[in-house]
């Protein structure tokens, strides 16, 4: 439905903006039912300014002060980003942890998906082969392998998903003794685990690396171990890969799916290339999505460090106890001090795609984001790629970055991401299903096979929060069973593993 009256979006009572939400945006003299006018055009998504907001005064929005006036804006103009100064971050030495009071919330019971379950206990929603790198040296081999196993193993395994080369850029010239190489480290090692390839592991490694092997096999009795070096010649390299994937090929083609409990689900939830309708639309019916994997016993990560780093005061009391909300401190603190390394600070996320969505600021951005997060408690704090070890919703600190926040959640073991849009982006990950959602109808409109959900149409009044959100949560479970795929899945469009290294390259 495309609207025809004027329609503008407040999004607490405190707020002296509001978001223009029709399509193509709205034109001075545009004169809404109670009466508000605008004095400027306002492009869709953008804000205009519900009173008179002098110089100096904040400029409200989710009842958050998201930035200062540097000029006198009368009432009813656009608010362009230029007007919009930053204000400083939340400084986090001085946050007290004082836990909120998170009313207790009925368990779904009784809800399942059909899985693949994993030696170790895990589930799997897919059922691939992996096969893993340690260094970036052998990945040009390991893609003629894996094109060979593609055309002549795969079509003989009809049980089995897809292979997938975990290629990446780590392994060698790097420090690998610097503190943070734990990092990147930890990622290869978590994502060789990953629940969806089944607990096997194939590793392709050159022989001379820093990255040992063995490091990344960490005892997985499975593993098995092609050492480029060792070959005689690529032709010799190439058939040692490829056979040593059939074995693992006819194990994987003998496994079934079975019904698992909704609690054996660990889902991501990341946003990319968000606007001013991402907080109002796509992202809170995210969140009723997580509130329901929460009651549903499921464990739920959201992430992207500095877009919650300007509300870390509101995710703060939410932690369920000291000692989590101590840990949320500390990785919003290394973040802080990993960008100040760089001479930037958490302003340096926003994108001009975000700017022209409307959202003037990191704070606005950020206010949007942790909406994603639903109302429960965070149960646990993990720093990047680290495993949880307890279930419902958790807070997994990873760079912002579509590609790096989705390698880092890969490798703390998500099934599957969640991944919200306001701009609109073809992003996928090649082990994990990618339910796309985007903040406006346009988007839908314009990319009609690539977006999963739209959640626009909480804008124009033709859905809820609540319907979208419980439309996401089944999406879920279907796509978990196999039921149905996502776009994403359909193109098998996928963006590469980007391991997150903060430590030197030598
Ligand atoms: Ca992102």
């Amino acid at each position: 439905m495309t609207l025809n009256k004027p329609l503008k979006i407040k999004m607490q009572e405190a707020d002296n903006v509001a978001v223009i939400a029709n399509e193509g945006g709205l034109k001075a003299g545009t004169v809404f039912e109670d009466g508000f006018t605008l004095t400027t055009d306002v492009p869709q998504a953008h804000k205009a300014a519900l009173v008179d907001i002098p110089k100096g005064r904040g400029i409200v929005r989710y009842g958050q002060i998201i930035g200062y006036a540097k000029k006198d804006i009368p009432k009813g103009s656009w608010i362009d980003e230029s007007l919009v100064g930053l204000p400083p971050a939340v400084d986090v030495h001085q946050l007290v942890y004082k836990q909120a009071e998170i009313p207790a919330r009925e368990p779904l019971k009784g809800l399942t998906f059909q899985g693949y379950k994993n030696p170790d206990g895990s589930v799997g929603v897919l059922n691939l082969l992996g096969i893993h790198t340690s260094v970036q040296c052998t990945a040009g081999v390991l893609d003629l392998a894996v094109k060979k196993i593609r055309e002549e193993l795969l079509p003989k395994y009809p049980h089995v998903d897809g292979v997938v080369a975990l290629k990446h850029a780590y392994g060698c010239g790097v420090a690998i003794n610097a503190p943070e190489a734990k990092v990147p480290i930890r990622t290869i090692k978590n994502l060789a685990k990953h629940p969806n390839l089944g607990g096997e592991l194939l590793i392709v490694s050159l022989g001379c690396e820093k990255l040992r092997p063995e490091v990344v096999i960490d005892g997985n009795p499975r593993a098995v171990e092609i050492v480029l070096q060792d070959k005689a010649g690529m032709a010799a390299s190439v058939a040692a890969i490829v056979k040593a994937a059939e074995p693992i090929l006819e194990r994987l083609n003998k496994r079934t799916r079975v019904t698992c409990p909704a609690a054996d689900l660990v889902i991501g939830l990341q946003c990319g290339g968000s606007d001013a309708f991402s907080g109002v639309t796509s992202n809170p019916a995210v969140g009723y999505a997580a509130d329901l994997l929460e009651r549903a016993g499921a464990t739920v990560m959201f992430s992207e460090v500095t877009e919650v780093r300007d509300g870390v005061d509101r995710l703060l009391p939410r932690c369920a106890n000291a000692k989590v909300g101590k840990r949320l401190l500390e990785e919003m603190q290394w973040y802080d001090n990993y960008l100040t390394m760089g001479g930037v600070d958490r302003a340096a996320n926003t994108t001009p795609g975000n700017k022209k969505g409307g959202l003037s600021n990191i704070v606005e951005k950020a206010m949007g984001s942790i909406i994603k997060s639903g109302t429960g408690t965070i149960n646990e704090v993990l720093s990047p790629a680290e495993r949880p070890t307890k279930k419902g919703l958790i807070y997994a600190a990873t760079p912002a970055s579509d590609f790096v926040c989705g390698t880092c959640q890969l490798a703390s073991g998500i099934q599957m991401q969640v991944f919200t849009t306001g701009r609109g982006t073809p992003y996928g990950l090649a082990m994990a299903p990618v339910i796309k959602v985007c903040s406006r109808s346009a988007v839908a409109k314009h990319w009609p096979d690539i977006i999963d959900v739209n959640a626009g149409r909480i804008a124009e009044g033709d859905a809820t929060i609540e319907s979208v959100g419980k439309e996401i949560f089944a999406l879920i479970l279907a796509v978990a069973s196999g039921e149905k795929q996502t776009w994403a899945q359909k193109w098998k469009i996928y963006n590469d593993l980007c391991v997150f290294n903060p430590a030197p390259i030598t």
